[in-house]
């Protein structure tokens, strides 16, 4: 860690430390040390797959994408339920349960925070969850693992048991709305923010995108930590380049002491 980064996580640790509510929005760049690639850095999920393809509508239309998916999605899922939370995970578990976080919006659908012990309650999972299937006919949700076995034994297209209709994960797909409690309880959050913490997205895909705009205009001292350029750069308060599983422990240990 260079000197001029230790300065930076001091100076956001001690924001944090004054912040009666902060608020952290993290994405895929928080669970790619957990070995589950991101959508946009080289050799991420786009690189392999057609964006297309996770397009609701195109999804519905065509049973040859649907085939495609679920035998896509095998692997995926396999990856996903065997991943083990990162350092970043484990930092942001011990920011919360030592009441220094308000709120955790997460853009992944990994389920890695909670396995890292995070409280749930204090989790929106503003893109739904990888862990569950939800039938897009009458809205009955199963556990994804007794999905996962169907598709395993031979059953290319599962089918919700009770109506017939297709069953797809718990997962916001493109061009789907968000579940209209979970934003609101997210911007609300970000309204009332003393500081936004932003950790591996991004910031590309809205509206959780633009949850660090709003924070901002009502005026949270905003800090990101990614890897790489985010849409919102130039408008932080703190920009720390690296990696949260490295960035996250020193900045929470700095916090909690
Ligand atoms: P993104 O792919 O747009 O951005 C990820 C960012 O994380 C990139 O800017 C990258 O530079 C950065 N990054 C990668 N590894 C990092 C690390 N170790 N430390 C710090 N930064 C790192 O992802 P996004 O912003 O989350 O948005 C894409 C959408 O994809 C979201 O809707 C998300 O739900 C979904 N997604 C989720 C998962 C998951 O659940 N794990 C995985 C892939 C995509």
């Amino acid at each position: 860690m260079g000197n001029s980064q230790q300065k930076l996580i001091e100076k956001a640790a001690a924001w944090i430390g004054d912040s009666r509510a902060t608020v952290c929005l993290t994405g895929a760049g928080v669970s790619t040390e957990s070995g589950i690639p991101d959508f946009r850095s080289k050799g991420g999920i786009w690189d392999r797959f057609d964006p297309k393809d996770f397009e609701i509508r195109r999804w519905l239309a065509s049973e040859d994408i649907q085939r495609r998916y679920w035998e896509v999605a095998q692997d995926g899922y396999n990856l996903v339920r065997n991943a083990p939370p990162s350092s970043g995970h484990f930092a942001l578990a011990r920011l919360s349960r030592h009441g220094r976080l308000k709120l955790l919006v997460t853009q992944n659908t990994d389920g890695l925070h909670q396995k890292a012990g995070h409280d749930p309650c204090k989790i929106v999972e503003i893109h739904g969850t990888s862990h569950v299937c939800v039938c897009v006919g009458c809205g009955s949700k199963l556990p994804r693992s007794s999905v996962h076995a169907r598709v395993q034994s031979g059953e290319a297209i599962p089918r919700c048991k009770d109506c017939g209709c297709l069953l797809k994960p718990d997962a916001v797909f493109f061009g789907e709305g968000l579940s209209p409690e979970k934003l609101s309880r997210a911007v609300e959050a970000s309204k009332e923010a003393e500081v936004f913490l932003v950790a591996g997205s991004s910031l590309a895909v809205r509206p959780a995108g633009g949850l660090p705009e709003r924070a901002r205009k009502a005026g949270a001292r905003l800090i990101i930590v990614n890897e790489g350029p985010t849409r919102f750069d130039a408008k932080a308060d703190i920009r720390i380049q690296g990696k949260t599983g490295d960035v996250l422990p020193a900045l929470v240990s700095l916090v909690l002491g």
